[in-house]
């Protein structure tokens, strides 16, 4: 399928822009700069609107006679987009699970916070204190 290869943070927002609209090679690196806090050079962008263009996901038209071309996605691009933001939903859900953890107890979900005690020389992570408390309890039972 596709033959560009978003492999850089600043590929990745220059399509989000162009997906929001079409926009100005200029406006995509102001915004980038805006976006990312730092200079952005022309070397780094318009080398991928070309290969966005050759494989036809991008166009160039100009709105008004005196105005300079403006990049949109075409249907090819719309759909190239929809396949790269799907495949980042899931490094997204990757990232964000690496920072649940599971109480030890209930079947909870921590993402912040939580309560965590040592237990018998392990670090464990409960919810909640109540879950800590029974965790205990559950321990003393069994030895
Ligand atoms: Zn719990």
């Amino acid at each position: 399928m596709p033959k560009v290869k978003i492999n850089s943070v600043v590929k990745l927002y220059t399509l989000c822009l162009l997906n929001n609209g079409p926009k100005h090679g200029y406006e995509i690196i102001k915004e980038l700069e805006n976006k990312m806090n730092r200079s952005i050079s022309a070397s780094h962008v318009y080398p991928f609107l070309k290969s966005l263009e050759d494989n036809k996901f991008i166009a160039c038209k100009s709105v008004e006679q005196r105005d300079k071309k403006r990049y949109y996605l075409t249907k090819n691009g719309e759909n190239f987009v929809e396949v790269v933001f799907s495949k980042l939903d899931g490094v997204i859900d990757t990232v964000i699970e690496k920072r649940i953890s599971t109480c030890s107890h209930c079947p909870c979900k921590i993402y912040n916070g939580g309560h965590s005690e040592i237990i018998g020389n392990e670090d464990k992570v409960f919810c909640c204190s109540h879950c800590a408390e029974a965790f205990k309890e559950k321990l003393l039972l069994i030895h």
